[in-house]
């Protein structure tokens, strides 16, 4: 999100801009699964707000197209409207790239200086010209590469830390009249049910703080066999069909930078990600937008 907020602000005043990102598709962790049999399921990012009126602005657009809706799953305590993609969350990066100049598959290893110019080397050694360069991934990812490049990494980004979470993506049967969404049920800090298919159900669990950083290093397997009888036993479910989970080792920002974007060098190089201000999309968004301010003119 920060990545592509930042490259359209960028474009939309006149610069030329690459996107490039490790992934199989674009989104980070607005991310959606898809099974071989077809079935979908949100597994990071459940919904997010929108209460920036810039961020608003590009909601009331996208609301209008069809690629979001109002999160209707559960209401907000404050009553607060909360948005997701339609039909998945990855419709929300999709449409965002939309005209955007994008290279998947695409992981940047090292940022190297050449005079005042950039050469970003990706993993297999090609090398691409850049007169600036944004770095839009997690915290703990942005210092390593800082560090890789020989490049100075800035006391905000050492502050940051982050937190993971175990995902389980789960088909089960049996449940009669199950709930949409069930929070706090220990090992899980949120379950969302995925459809409304009777007598066939899919949830996504998070698992809480202490279960995923207690089973970080586990297979998925592993995971994925300790978190399924817990999941049965709260949604009322008497069989699972599939489960698989997924780690998201830099899933949520727990100490953030508390600045909407850092400069590293001389504004020729930025970094931006929800983790400058918080842990949620709208803080991606935010600090996309302040990426692109504080990034030096062409
Ligand atoms: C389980 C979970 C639940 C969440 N629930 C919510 C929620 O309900 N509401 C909410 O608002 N937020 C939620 N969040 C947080 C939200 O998803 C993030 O705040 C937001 O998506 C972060 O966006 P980002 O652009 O900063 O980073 P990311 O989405 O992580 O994007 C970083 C991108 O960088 C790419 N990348 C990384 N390293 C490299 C490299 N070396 N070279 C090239 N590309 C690279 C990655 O592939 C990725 O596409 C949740 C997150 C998780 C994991």
């Amino acid at each position: 999100m920060a990545g592509l907020t930042c490259a359209r602000a960028l474009s939309s005043r006149g610069e030329r801009v690459t996107l490039l990102d490790k992934g199989r598709a674009v989104g980070g962790r607005m991310s959606t699964r898809r099974m071989d049999d077809g079935a979908t399921f949100d597994h990071g990012a459940q919904y997010f707000t929108a209460r920036s009126p810039e961020l608003a602005c590009v909601v009331e657009e996208l609301a209008a197209r069809g690629v979001v809706a109002p999160f209707v799953k559960e209401r907000a305590p404050n009553g607060e409207a909360r948005w997701a993609g339609t039909p998945t969350m990855r419709a929300v990066p999709q449409a965002l790239s939309l005209g955007l100049e994008i290279r998947l598959g695409a992981r940047v290893t090292k940022l190297e200086r050449d005079g005042r110019t950039w050469q970003v080397e990706l993993e297999g050694g090609e090398r691409l010209p850049a007169s600036r360069v944004v770095v839009a991934i997690p915290a703990p990812q942005a210092r390593d590469l800082l560090v890789a490049s020989d490049l100075p990494v800035p006391e905000r980004l050492l502050a940051v830390e982050v937190a993971p979470c175990w995902a389980l993506m789960a088909e089960v049967e049996g449940s009669a009249e199950p709930p949409w969404t069930v929070r706090s049920a220990a090992p899980f800090s949120w379950l969302c049910r995925q459809n409304d298919g009777v007598p066939r159900q899919r949830w996504v669990g998070h698992a809480d703080p202490g279960f995923s950083a207690r089973h970080l290093e586990r297979s998925q397997d592993e995971v994925a066999t300790q978190l399924v009888p817990p999941l049965l036993e709260i949604v009322g479910a008497k069989r699972v069909v599939t489960a698989v989970a997924h780690r998201w080792r830099f899933a949520r920002t727990t100490k953030p930078a508390g600045s909407p974007a850092i400069d590293v060098l001389e504004r020729r190089l930025v970094l931006a990600g929800d983790y400058c201000l918080g842990d949620r999309v709208e803080d991606a968004f935010t600090s996309g937008l302040a990426a692109a301010e504080l990034l030096a003119p062409s």
